[in-house]
């Protein structure tokens, strides 16, 4: 049996990894070469400067590291920090958490700030942290900036306004995995050191690239930090970058043409439509829940999240069941509950390569499911209420003015 087969096309609705575009697809589809040739580093040049636009930075320094997410965050911390340093870190869902228990195990002495699951990172408490510490213990702020797991966005423009506040070197740290190239991110004006995103989420390519962003400031710190880090040393880049060869290692080649033609594709729709896209989607999953009667695990609409949004489900019905049955006989792939919220939330993701009608085929998807298990939904209600929305907000298609 195979199991991957249905006929039509799946509707690919977890929150990462996305869907491909067909013109990155047909980009990596391309026979290996040589990396040492003149061609991979005149590409990759191209791809560093292009990367930074997507950070909103002139002054960073990007890697493209043939990783995932988790690498990326091993590279941001090992490079800037050494052991035993002190930073603050927040649990707010099951990315945050995976982040706080990789830097326990780098040996970092991290405070953990826990918020309940739905809420954002408790940033009156990091006020209170960096207020009491005038000797500058803490070295730097780790903070998700989008909770993958419960849809939760945190304010980053808030947490740069805490640390001047209290006029605090510490290093601001970002995973920016599911925001970056879909939320507004401005790493040069929010004065984030590090930034970082995985390929499979909002920039639509395979998983296999973890692009990691470093302020000059983050560079200078990299100087002294004393972390083990070899795979990941931002000084081999920074070596190669200078020989114009860029490469310490062989690089993913298939996945960097793919990246110019990611890149190439937000270029041409624009970032900032691509952003206004991301909210349009988000917009209209949220009306199509409240049509259900059913609520979003994120508590507070400051926080509402336009990539992802993770939905609770009455006690009698095991979120679990939902995505099963959306895969087996839909053919739509939802985001399962993870940890503290399995069984008890589903996940739209709504976030890269996607357009409105696609959403809407989601949205009639998740009616059906909802009715299968037992929810008394009635067909149609929130696919009236997010196309009611759509038709007075979809733009024209810029390409196509
Ligand atoms: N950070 C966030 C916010 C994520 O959503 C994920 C994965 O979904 C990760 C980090 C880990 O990324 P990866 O699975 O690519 O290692």
């Amino acid at each position: 049996m195979d199991y991957t087969y249905a006929p039509g096309r799946n509707h690919l609705f977890v929150p990462g990894p996305v869907n491909i575009p067909e013109q990155v697809l047909r980009a990596m589809n391309r026979n290996n070469e040589d990396y040492r040739s003149p061609a991979v580093p005149a590409l990759t040049k191209t791809l560093l400067e292009d990367v930074k636009k997507i950070f909103k930075t002139t002054s960073g320094t990007p890697f493209l590291f043939p990783t995932t997410g988790t690498g990326a965050w091993e590279s941001a911390l090992t490079n800037t920090l050494s052991p035993g340093d002190r930073i603050v870190s927040f649990i707010i869902g099951q990315f945050s958490l995976l982040w706080v228990d990789q830097q326990k195990r780098l040996g970092f002495n991290v405070d953990v700030v826990e918020s309940e699951w739905g809420r954002g990172a408790d940033l009156d408490a990091l006020a209170s942290k960096l207020a009491a510490d005038t000797a500058h213990t803490i070295k730097a702020v780790c903070i998700v900036h989008n909770e993958t797991a419960t849809g939760v966005t945190n304010n980053l423009a808030t947490v740069r306004k805490i640390l001047d506040e209290y006029q605090h070197p510490a290093l601001f740290l970002v995973d920016g995995v599911s925001s970056i190239c879909a939320l507004d991110f401005r790493m040069d004006e929010w004065g984030v050191d590090v930034a970082l995103t995985g390929s499979q989420k909002a920039l639509s390519l395979p998983t296999g690239l973890g692009i990691v962003c470093a302020s000059p400031k983050a560079i200078e710190a990299s100087q002294t930090a004393k972390s083990l880090r070899v795979f990941f040393d931002w000084k081999d880049y920074l070596k190669f970058y200078k020989l114009g060869t860029y490469w310490p290692y062989t690089p993913s080649i298939q996945l960097l043409y793919g990246l110019k033609a990611a890149l190439d594709l937000i270029f041409e729709e624009g970032l900032d439509n691509v952003i206004a896209r991301h909210t349009r989607l988000g917009t209209a999953t949220r009306l199509a829940i409240e049509a259900w009667g059913l609520k979003n695990c994120t508590q507070k609409e400051e926080w509402f999240s336009d990539t992802v949004t993770a939905v609770l489900v009455p006690p009698y019905i095991d979120s679990s069941e939902i995505v099963r049955r959306g895969w087996k006989r839909y053919n739509l792939s939802l985001g399962l509950g993870l940890n503290k919220v399995a069984g008890k939330v589903f996940r739209i993701g709504h976030l890269g390569h996607l357009n409105d009608l696609q959403l809407l085929g989601c949205l009639a998807g998740v009616e059906m499911v909802l009715k299968d298990v037992g929810y008394p939904v009635k067909l149609g209600s929130g696919v009236a209420a997010a196309s009611a929305y759509l038709q007075n907000n979809i733009p024209m298609i810029p390409s196509r003015i």
